[in-house]
């Protein structure tokens, strides 16, 4: 890629930022928590991308970030509690994990393939901006690569991930500094899975009860919760050069299938093609039937598609 270009925070920086989110392209951004890597959370590759620029070694759900509660409810599914969370604390600090609505056009990259989605309405000017401009959900974690500390100023961007991003635009310093508080209300229970710029007594008061914490989708607080990560039906097995009898066959170059994830080895289709795959395959393969995946190399983005493999092919109990 080509160097990041850094945009001012200007209405023609912010429109630039949009113009290249609008092209499938990585913008990173301010938000009061920190600078977000930003993409387009509809697209599949664009998704991708975000997994390859941070260099993640597995596909955990990222946040989806929109400019309003309107905007939010067309994402996740909101009963009154959740509606009286948002209302009190965005825009602001504040993650919400609620129900996936159906059909709500996100790349399942963006959650995994998981039933829920993470959304948030970020409070700073220039990321309000920038998704007006956009005018569509975003998916941005933290613009770092993998394992480093989160960026709070648009110089720890380029550190990190010049090169790998197309713009920053840059806002300063963020305000709030550590990252937003993870509140989960897709179930009975409200959960605190991350800590983070809200304080959680704030949250207690305001639905007027204790939250617990932990269980994410990175680290569950009870194994079963796992399962939750879409996990096909059919008997999964990986590494196969060729189809065993009734198998459903998925590819990836040189290997042939049913099915492919790369007809030529790219890494980035075959994240963006992954989740896809696995619901296909199961679709064709049937609840009794078994589907095998050909080998994919264990570099760059091949790392998180294997990661998520290996799981779907682990024992289920
Ligand atoms: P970040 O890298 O800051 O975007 O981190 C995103 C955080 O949100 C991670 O800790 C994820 O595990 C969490 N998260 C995102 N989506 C979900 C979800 N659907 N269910 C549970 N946790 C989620
Ligand atoms: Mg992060």
């Amino acid at each position: 890629m080509e160097l990041t270009e850094t945009l001012a925070a200007t209405d023609a920086g912010v429109a630039r930022a949009a113009a290249l989110l609008r092209a499938g392209r990585l913008v990173a951004f301010p938000t009061e928590t920190v600078y977000g890597l930003g993409g387009d959370a509809r697209r599949d590759e664009t998704v991708a991308r975000i997994f390859e620029a941070k260099g993640r070694p597995r596909f955990n759900p990222l946040i989806v970030h929109v400019p309003s509660l309107g905007e939010a409810e067309k994402v996740a599914l909101f009963d009154d509690r959740a509606r009286a969370v948002a209302g009190a604390f965005w825009p602001g600090p504040l993650t919400l994990v609620l129900p996936l609505r159906p059909g709500a056009g996100l790349s399942p990259l963006v959650t995994a393939g998981l039933g829920t989605v993470a959304v948030r309405v970020p409070a700073h000017p220039l990321a309000r901006a920038l998704l007006q401009a956009f005018g569509g959900p975003l998916a941005a974690p933290s613009a770092n690569p993998s394992g480093r500390v989160s960026p709070t100023r648009a110089v720890h961007v380029l550190a990190g991930l010049q090169g790998r991003v197309a713009a920053v635009l840059d806002g300063g310093a963020c305000e709030v500094g550590v990252e937003s508080t993870i509140l989960g209300l897709a179930e009975e229970e409200p959960r605190l899975l991350r800590p983070g710029g809200l304080p959680v007594e704030a949250l207690e008061a305001a639905l007027r009860q204790p939250i617990a914490s932990g269980g994410s989708a990175e680290r569950p607080s009870a194994p079963g919760q796992l399962a939750s990560h879409y996990a096909p039906a059919a008997a999964v097995r990986l590494n196969a050069h060729a189809a065993e009898t009734g198998e459903i066959l998925v590819g990836f170059d040189p290997v042939r299938g049913d099915l492919t994830l790369s007809e030529t080895g790219d890494l980035v289709e075959a994240a963006a093609a992954l989740f896809h795959a696995l619901r296909e395959a199961d679709a064709l393969a049937g609840p009794q039937g078994r589907i095998a995946f050909a080998p994919v190399p264990e570099t760059g983005l091949g790392r998180a598609i294997n990661d998520r493999l290996r799981r779907a092919a682990a024992p289920r109990g």
